[in-house]
């Protein structure tokens, strides 16, 4: 390699590293980068996709790149002119997105043990983003993607579906990556809804309403919701008092927080 000898992967940074370049190209692929775009990419590592991106954004387009290990970040300096890929050393739950020029496309291949944090965080920046495609747990996907009746529905299912849709693209084998990992991966798109987003009229309560539903999932509705709405209130929204949270649809997640705000429950 460089200089710089070769990186020994760090378990807590949740490095696992690309090295299959046909699932490599079908990321890059997934993620269709246009010469002249600016892209944003969280852990880049050892820059298995970055390279192939710089390459298809061509001579105006370029990266802005949050890599929190300070080793890569030397690596990534030195292998790359920094007008095309200016590298920032920062923990991407920290770094404020709001710095970069929009709209945002984001990508990257996320450290598995904050990928649904990080997910929440860039809901904060719904406004700016354009896309974002990521390699997540096959698991996370999953739940990302359920729908109403299916078994991974859940909290992430709900809160994502409401402001994204979901595209999951394929799947990755655990043999594309070093250090080989426990889990299988997915890819993932998410596309903000804009004007066709849910739009629930109180979102924190919305939210925890979820939360809640969520928590007690085993339970009917008229017992887990018991502090949202009033038995009688269930006929008025229109949804069955004896389901269960994931029966239900995102509409409908978002009738009852409409109610529970018009009726002050
Ligand atoms: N993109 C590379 C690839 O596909 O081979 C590396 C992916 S590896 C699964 C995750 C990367 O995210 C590592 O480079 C790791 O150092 C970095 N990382 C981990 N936690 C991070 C954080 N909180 N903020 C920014 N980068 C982080």
């Amino acid at each position: 390699m460089s200089e710089y000898g070769s990186h020994r992967a760090r378990k807590r940074f949740g490095q696992n590293f690309l090295v299959d370049q046909s699932i490599i190209n079908r990321i890059v692929e997934s993620i269709d980068p246009h010469a002249g775009q600016h892209i944003v990419e969280i852990g880049p590592g050892q820059a298995a996709l970055t390279r192939k991106l710089i390459a298809a954004l061509g001579t105006k387009g370029s990266i802005d790149a949050i890599e929190i290990d300070r080793d890569l970040v030397a690596r990534l300096v030195h292998e790359f002119d920094a007008g095309k890929l200016r590298v920032h050393q920062a923990d991407a739950m920290q770094f404020d997105f709001s710095t970069l020029p929009t709209p945002l496309r984001v990508v990257g291949n996320l450290p598995y043990n904050i990928s649904t944090p990080i997910l929440f965080r860039l809901c904060e920046y719904e406004e700016r983003l354009a896309d974002m495609t990521f390699m997540l747990q096959k698991e996370v996907v999953d739940r990302m993607a359920a729908l109403a009746g299916e078994d991974a529905r859940g909290r992430l299912s709900v809160m994502l579906q409401y402001r994204f849709k979901i595209d999951k693209c394929f799947d990755v084998p655990p043999t594309a990556f070093k250090p080989v990992p426990a889990v299988d991966s997915s890819i993932v798109r998410l596309t903000p809804l804009g004007d066709k987003r849910l739009k629930p009229k109180d979102e924190k309560a919305f939210a925890l309403m979820v939360t809640h539903a969520f928590a007690k999932r085993r339970k009917m509705l008229r017992n887990s919701l018991s502090a949202w709405v009033t038995p009688d209130g269930w006929a008025t929204i229109g949804v069955d008092p004896k389901a269960r949270a994931e029966d239900l649809t995102t509409l409908e997640f978002v009738a009852i927080s409409d109610w529970a705000f018009a009726n002050k429950a």
